[in-house]
């Protein structure tokens, strides 16, 4: 198995030496170059496995430059109750991605998958974990060290030191803007006390943090003299950990592979819902791919209508689901490709366009950049937007029926789940965090505080370990230099 660039200029690698990197060298994200398939009978022989014997399986398609007997123990070593432990009661934490059936009407049903039982109650924990292992086993094999240097607002920088923390040859420096985050999160990241984590609070805000990280990535010399990587959303291992629970969900809520299903995902980057798309072409029968949005409707707009049109600084909010607050959309490009048929000179050229104009439109309507967009339903996707007041109502709603507490991101989902349930076709909604992190959404709604996982009762009051430092790109560059010795 190989894998190629969407934009058609970088040499072909193979699953370990696109691990570590990001983008590809001519800027766009790595794919295989054929997705590998599974037929109904190896889906129907999967239905036993646990989940980390299915997510063996599913990576030894695609990672085929690693020893399986190493992989057997990478997804061993990660998929476990006691990593991903944040069940709730009721739910069965052996099952890492515990299904449940919130409504059932007309022959309808929504169901739930919790994805955020993870140490950091999001769902980037189940992607994340299993990147760390990654990392460590790879540059061990390769005498390397590896430096990730990010910017967060919350959930990716989290995910990200949880995953790293205590890990071999590899070190985290992760900027968050000083006093910006909410105080759970901030108490989630600068409690680790791990040596190898820094975290770096900015005085400024969010964009500031990037434009450090940006700046310090066009160092090329820099950054390769100290080994500078990332573990962003276009990281092709993340994104096939996540193909592992779609196939998990599909086949718990089914019995035999001549059922479908559908899938609605909280949106914002398209990394989700980019492994649902890959299950659906690898053969798992799934119906529809619902992505639900926020205000901010890059996504919703484009399967509306076929126009993909990023937006301004000044036009992304800052809204009650703010895992989903993007301007633009970075994996959606694997997509285009897919829809493209593979031509990497259109993708190339399309996604010039976003850089010089903006956006493109795949519309058909005369002047428009092509007419792929009456191909998108052959894709199964669908799509919807969900607002402030939708999100609150959904999480009053969904208690005062169910009993259940969903986080403002899951809201999202499920109020846009209800507007595509289909009888016969279990509607799968993906629960993208669990509803502490964001509390006072959950006090809006339900008046009262949402239930903390055991072990996070107090974790504000621990003691907290994080250096705080103004947006100056050469300061960084010393902070960094200091502490690698390279
Ligand atoms: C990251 C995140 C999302 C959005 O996922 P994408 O892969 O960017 O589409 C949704 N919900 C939560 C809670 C997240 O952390």
């Amino acid at each position: 198995m190989h894998y190629v660039s969407t934009r058609g200029q970088s040499p072909a690698q193979s699953f370990s030496q696109i691990l570590l990197g990001g983008l590809a060298p001519d800027g766009g994200l790595y794919l295989p170059a054929e997705y590998p398939k599974i037929s109904g009978a190896e889906l129907d022989a999967w239905r036993k496995l646990s989940y980390a014997d299915l997510a063996f399986e599913v990576l030894k398609k695609f990672a085929t430059d690693i020893p399986e007997a190493d992989l057997k123990a990478l997804t061993h070593k990660t998929y476990t109750p006691d990593v991903y432990r944040n069940a709730r009661v009721g739910e069965d934490a052996a099952q890492i991605t515990p299904l449940c059936t919130l409504e059932e009407k007309n022959g309808s049903k929504l169901m739930l998958q919790a994805l955020s039982n993870g140490p950091t109650l999001a769902f980037k924990d189940m992607a994340m974990q299993l990147l760390g292992n990654l990392f460590e086993y790879t540059l061990a094999r390769q005498g390397a060290e590896l430096n990730i240097f990010g910017a967060t607002s919350g959930d990716t920088g989290s995910a990200a030191e949880y995953a790293m923390r205590g890990k071999k040859g590899i070190r985290v420096f992760m900027l968050s803007p000083h006093k910006k985050m909410s105080a759970f999160q901030t108490a989630q990241m600068f409690s680790l006390q791990d040596p190898n984590i820094f975290n770096i609070a900015v005085e400024g805000v969010f964009d500031d943090c990037q434009d450090m990280v940006k700046a310090v990535s066009n160092d090329l010399e820099f950054k390769a003299r100290q080994k500078i990587g990332t573990v962003n959303s276009i990281n092709w291992a993340r994104v096939v950990a996540q193909v592992v629970y779609y196939i998990r969900g599909y086949l718990s809520a089914t019995t035999s592979n001549n059922q479908k299903v559908t899938f609605t995902v909280p949106s914002g980057n398209f990394g989700n819902i980019c492994a649902g798309h890959i299950a659906r072409m690898m053969g798992v029968p799934i119906d529809k791919l619902v992505a639900a949005t926020n205000e901010n409707d890059v996504l919703d707009e484009f399967f509306r209508t076929g126009v993909y049109r990023v937006r301004k600084s000044s036009e992304t909010y800052h809204t009650t689901s703010p895992s989903m607050d993007i301007s633009k959309a970075s994996n959606f490009e694997r997509f285009v490709y897919d829809l493209l048929d593979g031509d990497a000179d259109r993708v190339r050229a399309l996604f010039k366009k976003v850089e010089t104009d903006g956006g493109f439109d795949l519309s058909g309507k005369p002047g428009s950049d092509g007419n792929e967009f009456e191909k998108v339903a052959r894709y199964g996707f669908q799509s919807g937007k969900s607002v402030h007041d939708d999100r609150v109502a959904t999480i009053r709603d969904v208690q005062e029926k169910h009993g259940v507490t969903i986080d403002t991101h899951t809201a999202d989902g499920v109020k846009v789940a209800r507007e595509y349930l289909t009888p016969g076709i279990p509607m799968i909604v993906l629960e993208t965090a669990l509803p502490a992190k964001f509390n006072e959404t959950i006090r809006e709604a339900l008046g009262r505080d949402a239930e903390r996982p055991a072990g996070f009762e107090n974790i504000e009051a621990l003691p907290q370990r994080f250096d705080v430092m103004p947006a100056n790109v050469e300061k960084m560059k010393a902070y960094i230099a200091e502490r690698t010795g390279l």
